[in-house]
């Protein structure tokens, strides 16, 4: 077996580990693009570099050791390149870890519908959720203005208002004036949805 094979290195890592047991990660970190983890295991540069080592997680040892082949004879930014690609998918896709925590930096693109902050859990469910209260209110808001009252007013002063009304625009009481008529409709309308939602 070559000095320099990813098996024989690998055996050699176990090994080394255990002598090192349990020892706090202060150690260098996994030379993996992205990843923060304890570089505890060593890999092999490459043919020509055979004294030269990667530092990785064990996760990524493997994941090395398993396309060394492939890897191997890759310069430096060659092979961050990769990992980096790997990382996306191989997708272009937009610039990772450069935007607030949680939220996706976009590089200034137009984003009118706040797709982009969604995913990154700013207009998330509970965002919706307040946009359609609003939107009940607003209705809810329009009904009582109708009445002439104002949000806030209880269920009895619905009520009385509403009776109220229906006397001053009943058409009997304007002697069969039809604009009354419509507008003791509208005055009906408004005070059946505000029923409908607990009030009146
Ligand atoms: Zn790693």
């Amino acid at each position: 077996m070559k000095s320099d094979s990813p098996l024989f290195d690998k055996i050699r890592v176990t090994a080394t580990k255990d002598r090192r047991k349990k020892k706090p990660s202060a150690g260098p970190k996994c030379q993996w693009s992205g990843c923060e983890k304890e570089g505890a295991h060593r890999a092999p540069r490459g043919r020509g570099n055979e004294k030269e080592y990667w530092r990785f997680c064990l996760e990524h040892v493997r994941q090395y050791n398993q396309n060394y082949n492939f890897f191997a004879g890759m310069n430096h930014d060659d092979v961050l390149k990769y990992q980096k690609d790997a990382l996306t998918g191989h997708r272009p896709t937009w610039k990772m870890g450069t935007g607030k925590r949680g939220k996706p930096d976009l590089g200034g693109a137009f984003d009118p519908l706040h797709m982009f902050e969604e995913i990154g859990g700013r207009a998330g469910p509970e965002q919706q959720k307040q946009s359609e209260q609003r939107t009940v209110r607003n209705v809810e808001r329009k009904h009582l203005e109708t009445l002439g009252l104002e949000v806030g007013v209880t269920k009895v002063e619905v009520k009385t208002r509403f009776k109220e009304l229906v006397k001053k625009h009943h058409p009997d009481a304007n002697g069969g004036d039809k604009s009354s008529e419509d507008r003791l409709v509208e005055i009906i309308q408004s005070y059946n949805y505000l029923k409908s939602v607990g009030l009146g």
